[in-house]
C-alpha cells in the first residue's frame, strides 16, 4: 500500500486528474484515461481481469462530478456519464501514473 496523495484535484480546464504524491512526484491523468480504467466489477471482469467496458461509449467531455476520499486508502469517482461505482485505490491510480507516464 502506498501513502494517500497529499493533494488530489481535477483540474477541468485541462480536462486532467492531478495527483501529487510528494514534492517530487505528481501524476497528470486525463479525465478519460481514468475512467477507461475504472477498476468496477461493471467495468472489468472480476475472475478474468477483462475490461466489460466500451469504451467507445465514453463522453468526450467526460469529466468527474465529486470525489469522495474512502477511509484514507481510494477516490470514489462519480462521472458525468453517472457512472459511480468505481473506487480507485492509490495503488491503481499510481500504476495508471506509471502506466500513463511518459506517453
Ligand atoms: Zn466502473
Amino acid at each position: 500500500m502506498i501513502d494517500p496523495p497529499q493533494n488530489i484535484r481535477a483540474l477541468s480546464d485541462q480536462k486532467i486528474l492531478e495527483l501529487v504524491w510528494s514534492p517530487e512526484k505528481t501524476d497528470r491523468l486525463p479525465f478519460r484515461v481514468v475512467r477507461e480504467y475504472c477498476p468496477c466489477a461493471t467495468c472489468i471482469d472480476e475472475i478474468t481481469g477483462k475490461r466489460i467496458l466500451d469504451v467507445s461509449r465514453i463522453p468526450d467531455d467526460i469529466h468527474p462530478k465529486s470525489m469522495n476520499f474512502v477511509g484514507n486508502y481510494a477516490v470514489k469517482i462519480v462521472w458525468s456519464d453517472n457512472h459511480s461505482t468505481g473506487l480507485y485505490t492509490w495503488d491503481h491510480l499510481s500504476q495508471l501514473g506509471e502506466a500513463y507516464a511518459g506517453q
